[in-house]
């Protein structure tokens, strides 16, 4: 399918200074619908709002995926890339097939981020800032039958986004959470649907109230075993081994998380993939043998954990200031994202140039 380009006529000058997170975006994005039963009139056009019916099924039954991922500008050459498309990609068909909505094919996901980057290449920002891409699906149609939707809009926008650590690396304060859950056995964990992260706005209020940064998630079961944060998996450093929940259909299954798995076992440290106990853990914060925490996703890459707070008492992670490990990760990965790294040169795709655009 061939992508029509319609240029933005008044297209705004990129800004500078603090981009922020989520709140600048550049003058163009790339719409289709779905339709009869195929995606229809693939397209980049002017940013600006489209209309929806106010019985439109998105709105009252939440059947909505995004996906969240960055391009990085090259310092030595000005190129642009893209860290690992096409797990974004592919994820994003995987939520798509549990909420019940048809799968973008993965070749014209892929030409539709190149062209639509490409053509806003100008905003790509210089690191250590990035381009954050964040593609979405609605459905649309008009019916408050709650049924999957016939009709859907795919969209991808983009904008710079400033770096997590503006302010310096500061270990993170965690509240493991002991009473709400946000994912059992057999419901949308592993799926990005808007669902799960407006399920978990209060139990985050209440913990930022309390006075830290953001909570752990526990296993809806038996709240015994460490899942993940809600927008960053976690892991636990140990000297024998580095351990994280497994994927399975209750955490979401990070890119970064897979890309700090591959690093880690490069490094030959032993990756393991079991549900973490959390009275183990405490436990092992204590007596000292948790010699790290790090959460990672691809807004915060890869950060510290100074604090956990569980059963009414605060528990500091090895003195609560950032480990070597994870420092160690954190520059690796920020290295490949810049370019020029020689560790996976294979996780960067390079936005082509494009005539004519
Ligand atoms: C996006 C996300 C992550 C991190 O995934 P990355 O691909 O590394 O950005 C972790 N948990 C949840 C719930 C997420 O939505």
């Amino acid at each position: 399918m061939d992508i029509k380009v319609t240029l933005n006529p008044n297209p705004q000058t990129p800004p500078t200074g603090d981009f922020g997170f989520g709140q600048l975006f550049t003058p163009h994005m790339f719409l289709m619908e779905y339709h009869d039963g195929q995606w229809e009139n693939p397209r980049i056009q002017p940013y600006g709002p489209f209309e929806l019916d106010p019985a439109a099924k998105v709105l009252h039954y939440g059947q909505e995926i995004f996906e969240g991922m960055k391009a990085y500008r090259n310092a030595a050459d000005d190129s642009v890339h893209m860290f690992r498309p096409d797990k974004n990609i592919a994820r994003f068909n995987i939520s798509c097939e549990r909420m019940c909505m048809p799968p973008v094919d993965e070749k014209l996901f892929a030409r539709a981020l190149d062209l639509l980057i490409d053509i806003d290449r100008a905003w790509v920002p210089s690191s250590p800032n990035a381009l954050y891409i964040r593609p979405t699906m609605i459905s649309t149609q008009v019916g408050l039958g709650v049924k999957a939707s016939t009709d859907y809009i795919f969209y991808i926008i983009i904008g710079p986004v400033g770096s997590y650590f503006k302010g310096g690396v500061n270990p993170l304060r965690l509240r493991v959470e002991e009473k709400y859950v946000r994912s059992a056995h057999g419901g949308t964990g592993f799926a990005k649907t808007g669902g799960n992260y407006s399920a978990s706005l209060l139990p985050i209020q209440k913990a930022q109230a309390a006075g830290y940064d953001n909570i752990v998630w526990l296993d809806a079961k038996e709240m015994k075993f460490v899942e993940e944060m809600g927008a960053m998996n976690i892991c636990f450093v140990y000297d024998d081994k580095v351990q994280t929940a497994p994927t399975g259909d209750t955490i979401l299954n990070g890119v970064t998380r897979d890309s700090v798995g591959v690093l880690l076992r490069d490094l030959g440290h032993n990756w393991v993939e079991e549900p973490p106990a959390i009275d183990q853990i405490i436990e092992d914060a204590h007596s000292g043998k948790l010699k790290e925490v790090f959460a990672c996703g691809t807004a915060a890459v890869v950060t510290p954990v100074g604090v956990m707070h569980y059963k009414g008492a605060d528990h500091k992670i090895a003195g609560g200031g950032e480990g070597p490990l994870t420092l160690q990760l954190r520059e690796a990965l920020t290295g490949i994202h810049a370019g020029g790294s020689e560790l996976h040169p294979e996780w960067l795709h390079v936005v082509p140039t494009f005539e004519n655009v």
